[in-house]
């Protein structure tokens, strides 16, 4: 299995990268991820608010995948996610929902990260192992690893986790898949942060040809959702729907107004998060509707 490692990194998400892998279609493929600190913060006493800002939510890779080119989708499989045995939590003034009632940075070590269960303030909580940074090189334009857009990027979404299927819109040729920001655990919306670690992702990569999609879709076991950002929520929030309906009108045959009609019974917009300079949420559409196979087949 190929390794894609953990000194191998981006910043920005760019029309032109450096390759630093090729893979076939069909291969298993493992990413170092860092933490999105890159390091920086190590212990209870360092800060959120003294780090190298240039350091923050590098993404491992990218990777060219063989045969992909633009207007196809890539489908990335997360296998697994691989923690470390510790990882941080942090707040901070002006940052998050809470941003302008925190008076002064604070840290919180998790540790004892085993068998699914980790240690914070002497609770034992379950991990929740989940991809904050995932995406491609875009069709046009560059965006920050801090930022999510229709490439993928920083979405932090939780959906993104062990078992999950990621589908992401195949801007430049080969793709340049790149992840990070990986976290233990991080609530819908992400607060102020989430329990940020280095971790293993192992993926499996393929590509499905000539298929359409504006942003990306992730596939759980019971949903297909629509990762839409936006300047605002409702921004994000109207994307998201406008995808999701357009999905349903295409994949179940439906008239745009009766797709938007079975959408307000069944679809559920979620947030993903609201701390990120673009915000991000997400429409799931069930699969007791319409499968993801068939949603996406009618792309
Ligand atoms: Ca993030
Ligand atoms: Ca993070």
């Amino acid at each position: 299995m190929k390794i894609i490692p953990r000194n191998k990194v981006i910043s920005t998400f760019e029309t032109v990268m450096q390759a630093v892998e090729n893979v076939a279609p069909g291969e298993i493929i493992k990413f170092e991820a860092n933490d999105s600190y890159d390091k920086q913060i190590d212990g209870e006493d360092k800060f959120r608010d003294q780090i190298d800002e240039s350091r923050v939510n590098f993404a491992t890779g990218p990777v060219f995948v063989e045969g992909a080119e633009k207007g196809d989708l890539l489908q990335v499989k997360i296998l697994d996610i691989a923690l470390p045995d510790q990882g941080f939590v942090v707040i901070r003034p002006g940052f998050g929902v809470l941003g302008d009632m925190v008076k002064k940075a604070r840290t919180r070590v998790v540790t004892k990260i085993e068998n699914s269960l980790f240690c914070f303030m002497g609770m034992q909580l379950p991990v929740r192992p989940m991809v904050g940074v995932i995406g491609v090189a875009p069709l046009e334009g560059e965006y920050s690893t801090k930022i999510p857009w229709k490439h993928g990027g920083n979405m932090d979404t939780n959906d993104i986790t062990e078992g999950s299927t990621l589908y992401l819109p195949v801007g430049q040729q080969g793709g340049l898949l790149a992840l990070g920001d990986c976290h233990v655990m991080v609530g819908d919306g992400e607060i102020s942060s989430g329990c940020e670690a280095s971790s293993e992702v192992t993926v499996k990569i393929d590509v499905i040809k000539n298929r359409k999609i504006e942003w990306p879709l992730v596939e759980t076991k019971d949903y297909t959702m629509v990762i839409a950002s936006g300047d605002n929520e409702f921004d994000a929030a109207k994307e998201a729907t406008k995808q999701a309906v357009d999905l349903l009108s295409k994949g179940l045959g439906l008239s745009w107004d009766d797709a938007l009609l079975l959408a307000s019974l069944t679809v559920d917009l979620r947030i993903s998060q609201i701390s990120n300079a673009k915000k991000t949420i997400r429409a799931a559409v069930p699969k007791y509707i319409v499968s993801t196979h068939k949603l996406i087949a009618a792309c």
